[in-house]
Order: C-alpha cells, then sequence, then structure tokens
C-alpha cells in the first residue's frame, strides 16, 4: 500500500536506545568465486537476477540514506569486484559527496584487486578493506573452497599498495584451521605496514560450519600474541574492534561478535543484494525495500519505512540467539 505522506520523523536515522547510524554496508551482489567454507556452502543458491536490486534502485536506496546522515558507505558482497554495477555505483556515490558522504569503502577477497586497484582509486574509493586468514598456500586454498591462491591475493595487495590505495586487511580465526597462523600473519602485517583485524568466527550461514568449538575468543588471541609482542589496549570508539597497540607501534583489532559484543555502540546499516535492509548482522528479518521501490512508493514513503526500520531496531541481538551462540 502507498504511504506519500510527508516525513515527519526526525531528520538523522535513529534507533529506539539512542544510537544514530552513520554506516551503510552495501552488498552489490551475492555471487563470489570464492566459496570460503566458513561463509558459504560449496554450491550456493544465488538470488534470481529479477529479485535483485538494479543499479538505478539500489542508487536511490543509497542517497536516500545518505540524505538522512549516512557518511560512510562500504561497498561489499559477495565478491564486489565481480559486480557489474560496481563503477557505475562508484560514480554515483562519488555526486553523494556534495550530500554528506565522506567516505568510500570496500571489502573483497583480493582476487581481482591487482588488475582494479588503479581504476578503484580513479573512480573515488577511499581505502579497501581486504581478507586474508592466512599466508600459508594450503590452508588459504582449504579455506576458500579450493577456489582461491594467496599470491593472487598477495598480488592484489600489493598493487593497491602500488597505486597508493588504503589497505587494511581481515582475517576470520577458525579454531581448528588458521589460529596457530596468527603469529606469522601479523609479523607478515607488521612488516608490510598493513592494519590487520582478526575477526570472530559468526554464525552467519545456515549453521552448516558454525560450532561453538571452532570460535577463538578475543581473550585467547592475547594470550598467543602477547607470547611474541607487548599489547597495550587502545581506549574504545565506534569501531567493532577492539584496538591493541602491539609494542606500541602496530594497530591490531580484534573483532569480538560473540564473545564481546559490541551492539551498544553499533552505528551499522546493511542493504543485501535483494534489496532487504537490515539494522542488525543477526537479525533474522529485514526490511523488504525492493518490494515497496517496486510498488512505487515515493522517496518520502521509502524514507519513513527506512526511519522506522531503523527506530524499531532491537538493544542487542535476540535473546533466544544469545542463548544459543554465546560462548
Ligand atoms: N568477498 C569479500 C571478502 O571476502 O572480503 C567481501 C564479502 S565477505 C562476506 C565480508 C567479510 O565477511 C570478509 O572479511 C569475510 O572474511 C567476513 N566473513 C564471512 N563470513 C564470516 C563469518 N562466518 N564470520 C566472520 N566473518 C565472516
Ligand atoms: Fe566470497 Fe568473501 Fe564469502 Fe569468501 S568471505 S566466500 S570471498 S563473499
Amino acid at each position: 500500500m502507498r504511504d506519500n505522506t510527508p516525513v515527519t520523523l526526525p531528520a538523522p536515522l535513529i534507533d529506539q536506545h539512542g544510537r544514530t547510524k552513520q554506516k551503510l554496508r552495501v552488498s552489490l551482489t551475492d555471487r563470489c568465486q570464492y566459496r570460503c567454507t566458513y561463509c558459504m556452502p560449496t554450491t550456493p543458491t544465488w538470488i534470481p537476477q529479477d529479485l535483485r536490486l538494479t543499479a538505478a534502485e539500489r542508487n536511490r536506496l543509497i542517497t536516500l540514506m545518505v540524505q538522512r546522515g549516512i557518511t560512510h558507505i562500504r561497498l561489499t558482497g559477495g565478491e564486489p569486484l565481480i559486480a557489474p554495477d560496481l563503477y557505475p555505483t562508484l560514480t554515483h556515490l562519488q555526486s553523494l559527496r556534495a550530500q554528506g558522504l565522506t567516505k568510500v569503502s570496500l571489502t573483497t577477497n583480493g582476487a581481482l584487486l591487482a588488475q582494479h586497484a588503479a581504476t578503484l582509486l580513479a573512480a573515488g574509493l577511499d581505502d579497501v578493506n581486504v581478507s586474508l586468514d592466512t599466508l600459508n598456500p594450503e590452508r588459504f586454498l582449504a579455506l576458500s573452497g579450493g577456489r582461491g591462491t594467496v599470491d593472487e591475493v598477495l598480488e592484489g595487495i600489493a598493487a593497491a599498495q602500488a597505486v597508493g590505495l588504503a589497505v587494511k586487511l581481515n582475517c576470520v580465526v577458525l579454531r581448528d584451521v588458521n589460529f596457530g597462523d596468527m603469529p606469522d600473519l601479523t609479523r607478515w602485517a607488521m612488516a608490510q605496514h598493513l592494519p590487520l583485524r582478526l575477526i570472530e568466527f559468526m554464525p552467519l550461514d545456515d549453521g552448516e560450519q558454525w560450532q561453538k568449538t571452532r570460535v577463538v575468543s578475543e581473550a585467547e588471541l592475547l594470550t598467543q600474541l602477547g607470547a611474541h609482542w607487548r599489547i597495550t589496549p587502545q581506549p574504545r570508539d565506534k569501531s567493532p574492534a577492539t584496538t591493541y597497540l602491539l609494542d606500541d607501534a602496530f594497530p591490531l583489532g580484534i573483532i569480538s561478535t560473540i564473545t564481546n559484543p559490541f551492539c551498544s555502540n553499533c552505528n551499522r546499516l546493511r542493504l543485501t543484494a535483494d534489496g532487504q535492509l537490515f539494522s542488525c548482522l543477526f537479525a533474522q528479518s529485514g526490511q523488504d525495500l525492493r518490494a515497496l521501490l517496486r510498488a512505487g512508493n515515493s522517496d518520502d514513503s521509502l524514507t519513513k519505512a527506512i526511519a522506522r526500520h531503523v527506530w524499531n531496531k532491537a538493544r542487542g541481538f535476540d535473546h533466544a540467539f544469545e542463548a544459543q551462540y554465546t560462548v
């Protein structure tokens, strides 16, 4: 049903617990050439073409959210470097700088970064996060579902650094696969001057792979790395990561969504490739913005639906979920 009444809700996107939203993660595609075991099944079911947002639909939603205070957009996937809409989206995002957008980032598996680094920089990308879970070639291949090589990712990182694109590393830590590789990976990141964030394994898929016993807690990581470096915690900001300085110089972030949730500071929203808006990574259901777009709703009406969905965000992830997953 159309709702064309003017927007009367307050300008910033704010939830009922007083948290304003500044960051939007936009999935340009659900597809990926890797099959990281912690992220996707071996044979994923892709979203059908007609249910994916078009570039024009996505750009319209992004614009509305920037007009309501989103200042930082992160393009992600699936793998954003295989998304046909990547460069048209970057062009559109540049036009939103005048409306308050201050930062455009991208998260990639790095496989195609070597060929895209220069064009991404020219298209106005501010920085790139590259996922790198291990430097060990066999374990990298296994983690990528037999599809990626550590060398192609290292080439991508080197190319991004060479053109002057700011790079950070993300690593998902699994107890039974790459936990033991963390000192080597950290040492390498330090030598390359690449900030590193270690991410706790989260139950984001259908629970095929996730088990409590595979999650490595922040405390365990600190104990492991503390045997190699002096570790000093830094004051917490709105980032989901807790930052530590290793030997007073190297910034290491740890994102411990499961053992140390950052919900009280959450300033993020997520738009999926099929147009669902989520106000929490773990929310079971989102707001179907694609349906509202295709029903012909006005900008005011869409903005209202977005604001209402954000307003209703729960304080943390829900209790049933918490009881199931607390480690
Ligand atoms: N394909 C790109 C990549 O791998 O960087 C972007 C999409 S990927 C879904 C975004 C980030 O989510 C990556 O850093 C990835 O390692 C992380 N990720 C995926 N599944 C995860 C899980 N179950 N727990 C924690 N992080 C996960
Ligand atoms: Fe693809 Fe990224 Fe998921 Fe790996 S983590 S399967 S690279 S989307």
